[in-house]
């Protein structure tokens, strides 16, 4: 982590929760972070919560107050028009969305999200002004082969010229191994460092040292509150983005208070 980033704490709920399930959420993060309630706050840490579309509307209004941001888990790769169960970046501007995760692994490999898509999804993001949580990392077999930081820069390289347009500060990388994605298995903590420096280092060259200097560069695959500290601890990582570790707001403020704690 670099005292120059706002470290941040993303939560992927995937398709998980129902409407109660979203209420008790806020509730008890209430309870737990009432800090966060008040819309004046300034948070060392900032706090970001990605629901399934069905219920970003709700989230909006439980956290119309609180000082956290909302985002989507996905975004259609057209602005409108027939295009059967998508959600358009500019629906997702309507409900007040600020960010939204494009590239998830689970998005590649089950529903066959293509490089190609990805860029769509970018263009439409950057054109709605939402910053993307861009998802990029490798396969065990990648891993066991040597190749992670050839194969991931090499996802980044595909879309190099997309990620040029946008502004410095407007751009999140989630680097997520394949293989820690909800396996419990976590990437060694030198391991992310050495990718997110690896990422960092590409952005500047590619993309400007403005960019370097304030891309944030996120590490997501199995992280838990006894872990997470272990990654921010690392230079070039600058926050997490969880999947199950962000359920249960008990979690979720534990993993907020790790990150803190290594912050302070
Ligand atoms: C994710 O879904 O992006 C993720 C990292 O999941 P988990 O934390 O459950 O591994």
């Amino acid at each position: 982590m670099n005292p120059e980033r706002t470290p941040l704490l993303a939560a992927n709920w995937k398709s998980n929760h129902h409407w109660e399930d979203c209420e008790q959420f806020v509730d008890r993060l209430q309870e737990l972070k009432p800090d966060y309630f008040n819309p004046d706050f300034e948070p060392a840490a900032d706090l970001l919560i990605c629901p399934p579309f069905a219920y970003i509307a709700l989230l909006g209004s439980l956290l119309e107050e609180a000082a956290i941001y909302l985002g989507a888990q996905d975004v259609s790769r057209f602005n409108e028009g027939a295009y059967t169960g998508d959600v358009s970046a500019a629906m997702l501007t309507d409900l007040e969305c600020d960010y939204a995760i494009i590239g998830h692994s689970e998005r590649r490999n089950i529903f066959g999200d293509s490089d190609e898509d990805v860029r769509d999804k970018l263009v439409q993001l950057r054109e709605q002004k939402l910053l993307p949580v861009l998802c990029v990392g490798e396969t065990l077999a990648v891993r066991e082969e040597g190749r992670a930081v050839d194969f991931t820069l090499k996802q980044l390289e595909k879309l190099k010229g997309e990620l040029q347009q946008f502004e410095p500060g407007m751009l999140v990388i989630a680097y997520e191994p394949i293989w820690a994605i909800g396996t419990g298995q976590s990437a060694e903590p030198t391991d992310a460092q050495e990718m997110a420096q690896a990422i960092r280092d590409w952005i500047g060259k590619h993309l400007g040292t403005e960019h370097e200097k304030q891309t944030l560069v996120l590490y997501g695959g199995s992280v838990k509150p006894d872990n997470i500290a272990r990654y921010l601890e690392q230079q070039d990582v600058d926050g997490a983005l969880v999947g199950g570790a962000s359920l249960k707001a008990d979690s979720f403020a534990a993993l907020l208070d790790a990150v803190l704690a290594v912050n302070m």
